[in-house]
C-alpha cells in the first residue's frame, strides 16, 4: 500500500511533538518546586529557593513565573503561613503577584508549584481590599493605647 502525505505526516507527529516540547522545556524559566533556605538572605537569588530570614518573619523567592523579580512575603498569623518541612514546604495563602508586570498566580505545596487563574484588575482590587482588613480591624482599646503614646511623645517634645 502507497503511503499518502497525510499517513507519512501521522506518523512524524510523535517526533514532531518531542521537538515542539523540547523547544518549550529550553524556553521554559518556570519554577516547579521550591526548597527553604534558613538564614542571612542574600543579595542575589537563585530560582526554585525560598529564603527565610533568620526571625523567621519574612520570606523571598523569584517569582516562580521566571520572571527574575524578587517576591518578599511577610510570614505571621495574618497573611503567610510556612509550613511543611524545608525539603517540601507550603505556603498558604496563595501567593498572587498583582504588583508584578506578570501578575502570576500560584499556590505552593509540599515543595510543588500549581498553578492558579490569573486574576482579572477587578478581582485583584477585591482581594488588596480584603488582605487590608486584618490591620484596619485593630481593637479601639489599642488605637486608644497608640493616640495616647504618640500624644505623650508630642508632649514630651514641646
Ligand atoms: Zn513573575
Amino acid at each position: 500500500m502507497a503511503t499518502t502525505p497525510a499517513v507519512a505526516l501521522f506518523r512524524k507527529l510523535p517526533s514532531l511533538y518531542q521537538r515542539c516540547s523540547w523547544t518549550v522545556n529550553k524556553f521554559d524559566r518556570r519554577s516547579y518546586t521550591f526548597v527553604v533556605s534558613r538564614g542571612p538572605i542574600p543579595e542575589q537569588l537563585e530560582a526554585g529557593i525560598l529564603y527565610v530570614n533568620p526571625q523567621g518573619s519574612r520570606c523571598h523567592h523569584l517569582c516562580a513565573c521566571g520572571c527574575g523579580e524578587r517576591v518578599i512575603l511577610p510570614l505571621n498569623n495574618i497573611e503567610w503561613a510556612l509550613e511543611g518541612t524545608d525539603a517540601r514546604p507550603s505556603l498558604h495563602p496563595s501567593v498572587g503577584n498583582w504588583n508584578l508586570k506578570c501578575k502570576s498566580h500560584y499556590v505552593l505545596g509540599q515543595g510543588r508549584v500549581q498553578w492558579r487563574r490569573r486574576y482579572s484588575e477587578a478581582e485583584i482590587e477585591v482581594v488588596r481590599r480584603r488582605d487590608l482588613k486584618p490591620y484596619q480591624r485593630r481593637p479601639w482599646t489599642q488605637r486608644v493605647g497608640d493616640w495616647v503614646k504618640r500624644l505623650v511623645a508630642f508632649l514630651r517634645d514641646e
